[in-house]
């Protein structure tokens, strides 16, 4: 039987083995919940298992835990995305990388582009990307996922988008016609998600170049953090995990 909440660590885990929790799950655990010496914890590395463990307090600050059993394992992935999503503006970004976690994307990579308004810099972007990892990190913690998505250091969409490979590079441009056809399974998708202001023509002619396809998502014009969780929903039903 598997029991506790369920708390990310950066340690290697393995059955009959203790690890230092961090700062985060001691004051999570301790100071929050509440717990005490002996209770059930459920840990993950990303390493796609859980395991079942039981607290040892040490003091208020500091605390371990107490491996004893891998209890589950998550499915490998049917469908590897890459999600490209052009930086959004204040917490629209992390309701993006928290959603597209959920969804089950294996990589996310913020872009900055022509019509993007967010401009991070050195110290600023590098804090930035950490707390957009915690994001995905918290994401799988609520969602039971033992596997977390990579959020790589920005980069300019030309640079991403010339780079990427995939079996399938999708455009989200609500311009473009041709809609998904679901005659072929691909492996691994690239998903390019633009910027509130949308994508230049100069900058749609070369992701077409680069092999992406334009997928429309209906007559509307979705927000930017719509777009990428509606895209993912019918990727993951057309070729990955939903059915
Ligand atoms: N005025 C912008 C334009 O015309 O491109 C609207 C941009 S929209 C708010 C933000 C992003 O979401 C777009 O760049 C596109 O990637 C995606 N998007 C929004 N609605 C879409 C639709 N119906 N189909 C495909 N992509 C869409």
């Amino acid at each position: 039987m598997m029991s506790g909440p369920r708390i990310y660590t950066s340690e290697s885990l393995a059955s009959s083995t203790t690890i230092a929790l961090d700062d985060q799950a001691v004051t999570h655990l301790v100071r929050v919940l509440r717990m005490k010496k002996g209770d059930d914890v459920r840990l993950f590395n990303g390493d796609g298992s859980e395991y079942q463990a039981q607290l040892i307090i040490e003091s208020k600050k500091s605390a371990s835990a107490s491996v004893t059993h891998a209890i589950r394992q998550d499915a490998p992935l049917k469908l590897e995305i890459h999600l490209g999503q052009v930086i959004s503006k204040g917490d629209r970004m992390d309701f993006t990388i928290q959603k597209a976690t959920e969804l089950g994307v294996t990589d996310i990579t913020p872009l900055t582009s022509e019509r993007c308004d967010v401009r991070l810099k050195g110290d600023r972007m590098e804090k930035k990307l950490e707390h957009w990892q915690k994001v995905a990190i918290s994401a799988c913690e609520q969602s039971g996922r033992n596997t977390v998505p990579v959020v790589h250091p920005p980069k300019s969409l030309s640079d991403w988008s010339s780079g990427i490979e995939a079996d399938r590079k999708l455009l989200l441009h609500p311009h473009n016609q041709k809609p998904l056809v679901s005659d072929q399974s691909p492996e691994s998708i690239a998903l390019l998600v633009g910027p509130e202001g949308g994508f230049s023509d100069i900058e749609v002619t070369q992701c077409q170049e680069a092999g992406f396809d334009g997928l429309l998502l209906g007559p509307r014009i979705l927000r930017t953090e719509t777009a990428a969780l509606t895209a993912l929903s019918v990727l993951q039903y057309v070729w990955g995990d939903f059915r």
